[in-house]
């Protein structure tokens, strides 16, 4: 990996300078040391930092060059999976805490950059999950109401409820989650950077950790720069960035493509009739689109993308098709900005969490739902590095790769198809 430019989006275009995070420069000795600089890697070191412990964060390109700066914004706090699947899966003593921690993620983001001042145009407006066949719609509801159940604010939308706050009655229900909202990704990206330097701790770019290896009671992290690390603990936070650092980590997640469009701003009254109460939105099909307007007005769309980075503006065509297709009110629209990230998605729809050898974390695999989780999951990954007996809501287990990884591309593009196949037919 090469130490790269942050890619042209949206978020890089508009968002508040990046503050400075040189290349680590000389070898240095650190309590924690954390690879990957992005929700989870910083978040994690704001956490750590506050309660005092020196702490090192090296990021091979740019703070929130991954998945963190590029993504589309929604301050989700879901899991894929129901709080009653959850406890299910989990029994109830596991799954509650997990609810707890999911349930109280999005706080955790707004209460953050309230007490930091982080300037990313956060709005509080809810997150409207829609399906277009009346036999989801059911379900959908179910979720609000397990949701509810444990306290969270939201609301079952027929088909008028959802037209009304949409401006398309494309949908044939929903359900609204009060505890959502939106927020300039990269720019939060740089406040959680600005914050964790503020408390003391380090950031640096254009720094890949080459090598990670146990010297006696330390580990001793080689990097691009020449400069090494000590630290007593390490946490990997490289998601679907993850490459060869730790055996077998990669294979562990499928490294999909999002793809993303944003219009110019858009005027006049059709545009001021869709989301005119500024919530984010996404459909509950298995390949879902995601949308949202910035706080300029301007229309986003995101959903699947091919395996490999996108070539140029055709490898866009179905997302502006879907958007088109969705506000036909709109006419024909131009488009300002195209982008792509990779996400991690893992077999269990869960975010995975490792423990592989003394010393050593790692987090990853939100499956599209990282502001609110890996800001979370930092934060408790913190918790526990200061005190091995704190309580721990995420559920940890062995590092277990996905047979037949090196087909991974496969798998998406099947994938792909697949689930496009079952949402036509439903
Ligand atoms: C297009 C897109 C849209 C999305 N939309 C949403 C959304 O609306 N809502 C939501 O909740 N989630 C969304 N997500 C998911 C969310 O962005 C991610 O889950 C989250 O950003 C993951 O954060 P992270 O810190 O774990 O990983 P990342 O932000 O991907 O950071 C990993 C970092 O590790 C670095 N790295 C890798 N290897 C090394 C190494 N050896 N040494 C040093 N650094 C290394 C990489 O350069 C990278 O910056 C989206 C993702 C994408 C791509």
């Amino acid at each position: 990996m090469s130490a790269g430019a942050l890619p042209p989006s949206l978020w890089a275009a508009t968002a508040p300078p990046a503050p400075p995070t040189p290349p680590l420069a000389e070898s240095r000795r650190a309590d924690v040391l954390i690879v990957g600089g992005g929700f989870t890697g910083l978040s994690a070191a704001l956490h750590l930092a506050e309660a005092g412990a020196q702490v090192c964060v090296l990021e091979a390109h740019e703070p929130g060059w991954g998945a963190s700066g590029r993504n589309g914004g929604q301050v989700n706090p879901t899991l894929k999976h129901d709080p009653d699947e959850l406890v299910r899966i989990f029994g109830a003593e596991r799954a509650e805490p997990l609810i707890d921690a999911v349930s109280g993620s999005a706080d955790l983001v707004f209460d953050l950059i309230a007490r930091h001042g982080i300037d990313c145009q956060p709005v509080r407006n809810g997150w409207l999950q829609l399906s277009y066949s009346e036999k989801d719609v059911a379900g959908l509801h179910a979720r609000a109401a397990q949701w509810a159940r444990r306290g969270a604010r939201t609301e079952a939308l027929d088909r008028a409820a959802v037209a009304a706050r949409l401006g398309t009655d494309t949908f044939a229900g929903g359900w609204l989650d009060g505890r959502a909202g939106g927020i300039q990704p990269l720019a939060y990206t740089r406040g959680l950077v600005r914050a964790a330097q503020g408390l003391g701790a380090a950031v640096h770019g254009g720094t890949e950790v080459t090598a990670l290896e146990r010297r006696g009671t330390h580990w001793h992290a080689s990097t691009s720069t020449g400069a090494s690390v000590t630290a007593e603990q390490v946490l990997i936070a490289t998601n679907g960035y993850t490459g060869a650092l730790w055996p077998g980590l990669k294979r562990t997640v499928l490294a999909a493509n999002s793809f993303i469009v944003a219009t110019e701003p858009l005027k006049g009254a059709a545009a001021h009739a869709i989301l005119p109460r500024g919530e984010t939105a996404s459909t509950s099909q298995r390949l879902l689109l995601y949308f949202r307007k910035d706080a300029q007005g301007r229309l986003l769309m995101g959903g699947r993308g091919h395996f490999a980075d996108p070539g140029g503006p055709a490898d866009f065509a179905h997302l502006e098709r879907s958007l088109e297709l969705l506000f036909p009110q709109l006419g024909p629209l131009r488009y300002e900005y195209r982008w792509a990230g990779r996400i991690a998605v893992t077999r269990d729809f869960m975010p995975h969490v490792h423990t592989p050898a003394p010393g050593m974390t790692i987090a990853l695999g939100y499956n599209g739902r990282g502001i609110a989780l890996a800001t979370s999951m930092g934060r408790h990954v913190a918790a526990r590095m200061l005190d091995a007996g704190a309580d721990f809501p995420y559920p940890v287990s062995p590092i277990r790769p996905i047979p037949l990884h090196g087909l991974q591309r496969f798998y998406i593009a099947g994938g792909v198809a697949w689930y496009s196949l079952l949402d036509r037919l439903s």
